[in-house]
């Protein structure tokens, strides 16, 4: 499965070349062309799924697996004192590229880079009754 459009297909189809760090018959890391910090680092599927609710839960555990193998030799190489993961899911949440994919990020004590910053709930009640809700979507319950 692949899509003619995508950038990430034309990579793994080596139309396009990438700093290719891990790959296994399914998963290909490489470094993302516009780093946060240097050796930031992307793991995808070699086939093309557009997001987290398209990509098959057993695909997840191999690009996890392979985000460990990758984000440890990551974090070695360059010396970072930490490391961020991260997957944008639709346009709204940053994502550029339709293609599934993780963001290993190095982290360093000094780097300068913030969190997003925090919000809170109006009152307990609010943040009970959306926890409630967000369960019964979950268990298909009206
Ligand atoms: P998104 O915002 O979709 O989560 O992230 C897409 C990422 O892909 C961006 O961080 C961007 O720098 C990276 N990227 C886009 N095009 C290319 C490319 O052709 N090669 C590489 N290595 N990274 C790319
Ligand atoms: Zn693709």
């Amino acid at each position: 499965m692949n899509d003619q459009d995508c950038i990430f297909c034309k990579i793994v189809a080596g139309d396009i070349p990438c700093f290719k760090i891990y790959e296994t018959d399914h998963i290909l890391s490489f470094l993302d062309i516009g780093p946060v910090n240097k050796g930031h680092a992307l793991v995808i599927p070699k086939a093309h799924y557009k997001n987290i609710w398209d990509l098959p839960s057993d695909l997840g555990k191999e690009i996890l697996s392979a985000a460990q193998i990758a984000g440890d030799a990551i974090v070695k190489t360059t010396g970072a004192d930490g490391l961020n993961l991260i997957m944008n899911n639709h346009k709204a949440a940053g994502q550029l590229v339709f293609h599934a994919h993780l963001h290993l990020i190095p982290r360093f004590e000094e780097d300068g880079l913030k969190h997003w910053g925090q919000n809170e709930y109006d009152s307990m009640d609010e943040a009970l009754a959306l926890a409630q809700k967000i369960d019964k979507m979950i268990k298909g319950i009206d």
